[in-house]
C-alpha cells in the first residue's frame, strides 16, 4: 500500500499549512502546482512497495498498512445497519432505516461507514488525529471505500447510490493550525482517487471555532455545532443539484454532520451521503 511518501507529502503539506501558509492559501494554491510535481508523486507513489512497513494494528512486518489477517479479522465480518445513519440493526425487520431515524429524520440521506468505533480498529482512527500518523488515512480510504460498494443489508441487493463529489468535514482555523492537518481532508484526498470521485476540499467553511464534540456531552453537541459551517461563495454553484458525500473520520452523534447537511440542502444539494471511518455505538 502507498504508505512513505503520501506520509511525506502529506507531512510537507502539513509542515506548510503549521508554518502559517494557511489552509485556504496551501488548498488554493493546489490546481497551480507545476507539472513536474505530480511527476514527481507519481513516482514516489511506486517506492512504497518496495519499503517495508508493519500492521498499524498488531505491528506485523509487511508491505501494508494492515496485514490480512487484521484486516480478515476486524474488517470483513459485517452486520446489518441503518441506511441513514448507519447504526448498526437487528439481522431480520424490514425498515431500512433505525427507529431514531424514522422518528426525526436527519437532513443527511445516508451514511456508509467501515466499522463500529471500538478496540482495537479505534487505534486507527487515534493514529490519524491525534498521534499524526498520516500513513493511515489511505488505509481508513479504502475501508471506506470497501463500505460504500457493499451493501448496507448483508445478503440484499440494497445499495446506497455514490455521490457525485466529495468533500471533508471541514476544521476551524485554529484547530487546524494546531493539529497541521485535517483527518477527513486526508482520508478524503485518497478515497476521491479510488472511488473515482471528484474532491472539493474547500466546499465547506466553518465559521466558528467550535469545541470537541468528545469533550461535550450528548445534549450540548447539536448546539455546540449550530451554524457552524458555511458554504463559500465560490462554491455555491457546484452544490446546486448534486448528490454531496461527506468524509469524516468518526461519527458520534452525527451531530456535526448533520449540520453540514442543513447547510448544503439548504444551498440546494439534491442528496447527502456521509462516508465515514468508524460509528460509535450508543452507550
Ligand atoms: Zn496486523
Ligand atoms: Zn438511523
Amino acid at each position: 500500500m502507498d504508505v512513505k511518501p503520501q506520509k511525506n507529502a502529506a507531512a510537507q503539506a502539513a509542515a506548510k499549512s503549521a508554518a502559517g501558509a494557511g489552509y485556504r492559501r496551501v488548498a488554493a494554491a493546489a490546481p497551480r502546482k507545476p507539472p513536474q510535481e505530480s511527476w514527481v508523486r507519481r513516482m514516489l507513489a511506486r517506492v512504497p512497495q518496495l519499503l517495508p512497513s508493519s500492521c498499524a494494528l498488531c505491528g506485523e512486518a509487511g508491505r501494508d498498512t494492515l496485514c490480512s489477517p487484521c484486516h480478515k479479522r476486524f474488517f470483513t465480518r459485517q452486520h446489518r445497519r441503518c441506511i441513514q445513519c448507519a447504526m448498526p440493526m437487528p439481522v431480520s425487520g424490514k425498515d431500512l432505516r433505525c427507529g431514531a431515524c424514522l422518528k426525526d429524520k436527519p437532513a443527511f440521506d445516508a451514511t456508509i461507514v467501515a466499522t463500529d468505533y471500538f478496540a482495537p480498529s479505534d487505534q486507527l482512527a487515534l493514529a490519524l488525529k491525534f498521534g499524526g500518523d498520516l500513513r493511515v488515512a489511505p488505509l481508513l480510504a479504502a475501508l471506506i471505500r470497501d463500505a460504500a460498494l457493499r451493501s448496507p443489508v448483508p445478503g440484499s441487493d440494497v445499495q446506497l447510490a455514490l455521490p457525485t463529489m466529495l468533500a471533508p468535514v471541514p476544521l476551524g482555523r485554529e484547530r487546524l493550525q494546531e493539529r497541521g492537518f485535517n483527518q477527513a481532508l486526508e482520508i478524503a484526498r485518497p478515497l476521491s482517487a479510488l472511488l473515482d470521485i471528484k474532491l472539493y476540499p474547500q466546499l465547506l467553511e466553518r465559521k466558528k471555532e467550535t469545541q470537541a464534540q468528545s469533550a461535550l456531552p450528548v445534549a450540548a453537541r447539536a448546539r455546540n455545532v449550530r451554524q457552524a459551517f458555511l458554504v463559500p461563495y465560490g462554491a455555491m454553484d457546484h452544490v446546486r443539484g448534486r448528490h454531496v458525500g461527506i468524509v469524516d473520520d468518526v461519527m458520534t452523534t452525527g451531530a456535526t454532520l448533520n449540520e453540514v447537511a442543513i447547510v448544503l440542502k439548504r444551498h440546494g444539494a439534491k442528496r447527502v451521503t456521509n462516508l465515514v471511518f468508524a460509528r460509535t455505538l450508543p452507550v
